[in-house]
């Protein structure tokens, strides 16, 4: 028996070095250096691995605190640690530096922990709370004397919000993070405790783990023991890669709109602290070198002058320390500052200098330039480390010119004479209740002061959004006012200006592009304006201060059930209106709850019971699209589901007593009602699909209507069985995808013709149209110039259509007889086009039963 304990104690040991050299899995704590075992793949840079040259050089350190490199299991800036790597590192540096506190402020989908790093003085981290309530004065100089505000601009220290990452498969910047917080966390030396005493760090080192943790297990999957030099190696990544967060937003876009948890909890957390410069690390081509700002034109209307002016000395000085190690850079080839949103341009709205970093994407690994140069990943991580230490040792040197010109902004923004702060924006509300919810929402999220008016008044010199322009327009009480004049003034005309244009010097250059390349030089995002994103009644007018609680979001809407006056009344069914976007989420949950929903082509009202009083009023009028569950039609518990559903999707479901719908529209026995089939959605994904598109239809399937849906895989389309779905939804994709849809165009009419629904976006749906895959007598115009004239022709007669009076003295009975019965054999045979919409095949084969 001896001998058996001495083959199998070996064999453990093994297996812990093993283990000990394989990346811990994500929310594990990274294990100390490996000691030497067998042969297991290195990950990330595997080339000049010798020739680790401190990040800055010159700089002393304060011993307790450890240096990231022994708190990894490589060396910092050799390989891409995991989210959990990076935060376990941050945390054991805290502990032994006085000058660093972690505060966690929000949680991704996936659950991963946002957290930002503040790093001061002794003497500033005692004060902190007095340091933000200060510079929260500056950022709101209402109703301060301009003796204190001269005081704080004095003496009290700026802050640096410095952040990493955005795009999770832009890695160096997240890697970076943990050799700007060692610095600041452990510098001795006076180029950092000078810097610390007139500057605030906070670090943001991962702003969307989600996205990081999922490229990593992708460079992970790929990686070998011989390291490749190739840029466009899938081992750098594949679809749908890092940059959006779980649901593949991409979040340097999402800062006008937080529709992600990431953003909004960032918001709040950066508005806390009130910074004066705001970075924001990215990656751009492998192959290209490193770019910050200066910004290029075009720049959006009302851009802050101050950011522009600042830019040039802070780049000044970056570019002098890249100059120090004779580094490649270069400022104003592209990057423009015409969309709002993106992270430095929102920071510079809020008063901070936003400045983007663009270093070449290496994703971890050494990488071979045109030129035959390798590049390693620890040189990458490097720059973005030294551009963040140096706009922050900027900052210090002009502390106080930096925090007086972020107090002249705000000045400027709440004083009446500044032009344009005679305007406000209105909302009526109404119409759409969650949109205007959501709308107010994402302004007070920003920290835009809204106003909802005590009473009705006056606007002048008023623009709609339906471009309509009016002397004077009177506002009901209960609107909801943004006006220009406040601490954020800017970024409220920025933000929701209907039709803000181009400078001419940008036309022209665009015009040329355009002429000499046919090509765009807009770098993405061209329109924003929320009010017509949400087709919202909104207003831009002149007008005196309109009194009123300030609201940072509209009153919940009321959910349930709404029964009958008369209790021991029958129902004939439940109705919710068609109106609210909510309507749809109560559709797919009382499915799920295997209610039968119908959808109504027409408006309709519900009654209490079947009147003939002419002046009666019905319970209400519901517009086309409005939903019903008959009582007839469901299980005993019908009330309770719809119930539920309703609380579920946020809307009132009201019971109606009876199926006549007065004179208002059809009965709601009748055949304007269409029952709608549950859904059973699949959802193509995977390479050639946008990633960005399929992200918004996942998003909205999933999180918003609460549908579960199956992604199924672009690649793999001809093998599914499609019968098992009765949706398909086919997000943009590129000429790759007209291929795959082209091979499958087959099964896919069949599927169609047996009453699936095919929901196809942006180029998918071109893709369907014309002759060649034939789904649809519908042409792109370009596809159809030559046949304009026959279009505007039907186009005519369809507007024409009925507005000629017909001359009964001519009419013949035989005829009129004839068009009639085939006009209702026409009308059965045809299928309903909203429960089409709806998913068809039930409705379908009910109707033709
Ligand atoms: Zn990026």
């Amino acid at each position: 028996m001896l001998p058996r304990p001495l083959h199998v104690v070996p064999f453990l040991v093994l297996a812990a070095c093993a283990s000990a050299q394989n990346p811990p899995p994500a929310g594990a704590a990274a294990p100390a250096q490996t000691p030497p075992g067998p042969r297991t793949i290195r990950f990330g840079d595997s080339v000049r691995n010798g020739e680790l040259v401190p990040m800055f050089p010159g700089t002393t350190y304060d011993p307790k605190v450890p240096v990231p490199d022994s708190l990894l299991r490589q060396p910092l800036g050799t390989f891409t640690a995991h989210h959990a790597e990076i935060l376990a590192a941050l945390r054991a540096m805290a502990v032994g530096s006085p000058r660093m506190k972690i505060f966690t402020f929000g949680r991704t989908h996936e659950g991963r922990e946002l957290v930002g790093v503040i790093i001061a003085s002794t003497e500033n981290m005692a004060r902190l709370d007095a340091i933000k309530a200060d510079l929260g004065k500056l950022a709101d100089p209402r109703g301060v004397a301009q003796a204190e505000l001269d005081r704080i601009v004095a003496n009290t220290p700026a802050v640096a919000w410095l952040g990493f990452s955005i795009h999770g498969d832009e890695m160096s910047g997240a890697d970076a993070s943990l050799a700007v917080a060692y610095q600041f966390a452990a510098g001795t030396s006076a180029d950092v405790t000078d810097v610390l005493k007139d500057v605030v760090i906070v670090i943001d080192p991962a702003l969307n783990p989600d996205g990081r943790e999922r490229i990593l297990s992708q460079l992970e999957q790929s990686a070998g023991y011989v390291p490749n030099l190739d840029s466009d190696a899938m081992q750098r990544g594949r679809w749908p890669y890092g940059r959006g967060n779980h649901y593949l937003f991409d979040m340097n876009r999402d800062w006008m709109w937080g529709t992600q948890p990431e953003t909004r909890a960032r918001w709040a957390a950066i508005q806390g602290f009130h910074p004066q410069l705001l970075t924001d690390a990215h990656e751009m081509g492998g192959l290209d070198t490193y770019l910050f700002y200066p910004a290029t034109d075009p720049f959006t209307p009302f851009f802050p002058e101050h950011t522009k002016t600042w830019w040039r000395v802070f780049a000044a000085e970056q570019g002098a320390a890249f100059d120090r190690y004779g580094w490649s850079y270069y400022t104003r080839e592209w990057a423009d500052s015409w969309y709002p949103g993106y992270t430095d341009s929102w920071g510079t709205f809020q008063g901070a200098v936003g400045i983007l970093y663009e270093q070449a994407r290496f994703a971890g690994q050494a990488l071979r330039r045109a030129s035959g140069e390798i590049a390693t990943y620890r040189e990458a991580v490097q720059h973005q480390a030294v551009s963040s230490v140096t706009n922050a040792t900027t900052l210090a040197k002009h502390r106080k010119d930096v925090l007086a010109g972020f107090l002249a902004q705000k000045q400027q923004n709440c004083a009446a004479e500044t032009a344009g702060n005679e305007r406000m924006f209105v909302l009526v509300p109404g119409r759409h209740p969650a949109r205007e919810t959501r709308l107010v929402e994402l302004l007070a999220g920003q920290g835009i002061e809204v106003t909802r008016a005590d009473e009705a008044f006056s606007g002048a010199h008023v623009e709609s959004t339906l471009a309509a322009r009016e002397d004077a327009h009177a506002f009901p009480a209960g609107a909801l006012v943004v006006p220009a004049r406040q601490p954020l003034a800017t970024l409220v005309k920025a933000l929701l200006a209907f039709d803000p244009r181009y400078e001419q010097k940008s036309l022209d250059a665009e015009r040329k592009e355009l002429e000499r390349k046919q090509n765009s030089k807009a770098y993405d995002v061209t329109a924003w304006s929320p009010a017509h994103a949400f087709d919202l009644d909104g207003f831009w007018c002149d007008a005196q201060e309109v009194r009123g609680a300030k609201v940072k979001t509209l009153e919940a809407p009321k959910s349930g059930l709404v029964p009958l006056p008369k209790a021991d009344q029958p129902v004939y069914g439940w109705v919710v209106d068609g109106q609210d976007d909510r309507a749809l989420a109560f559709a797919v949950q009382a499915m799920e709850l295997e209610l039968q929903v119908e959808i109504c082509e027409e408006p309709f009202a519900i009654w209490t019971s079947a009147t003939s009083d002419a002046k009666a009023e019905p319970i209400r009028r519901c517009p086309r699209g409005s939903l019903l569950v008959r009582r007839h039609e469901n299980t005993a518990d019908a009330a309770a589901r719809v119930e539920r559903a309703a609380k579920a999707a946020g809307v009132l479901a009201y019971a109606a007593g009876t199926a006549r719908s007065a004179d208002e529209g059809p009965d709601l026995g009748g055949q304007k009602f269409h029952l709608l089939a549950r859904p059973r959605v699949a959802l193509l994904s995977n390479n050639p699909v946008s990633t960005d598109n399929f992200g918004h239809a996942w998003h909205m399937l999933d999180n918003e209507l609460g549908l579960p849906c199956s992604l199924v895989d672009a690649q793999e389309l001809g093998g599914y069985d499609l019968r098992k779905y009765n949706v398909l939804v086919l997000p943009e994709g590129g000429g790759d995808l007209r291929a795959i849809l082209k091979n499958n165009a087959d099964s896919l009419k069949t599927w169609v013709e047996a009453g699936g629904t095919l929901i196809a976006s942006g180029g998918s749906a071109s893709a369907l149209l014309g002759k060649e895959l034939g789904f649809s007598s519908v042409r792109a115009r370009p596809d159809a110039l030559a046949d304009l004239p026959k279009y505007a022709d039907s186009v005519k007669r369809e507007r024409e259509a009925g507005k000629k009076p017909v001359d009964a003295s001519r009419r013949t009975t035989r005829r009129t007889r004839r068009t009639t019965r085939r006009t209702r054999r026409a009308r059965r045979r045809r299928t309903p086009t909203s429960s089409r919409v709806g998913t068809a095949g039930r409705a379908r084969s009910r109707r033709a039963a």
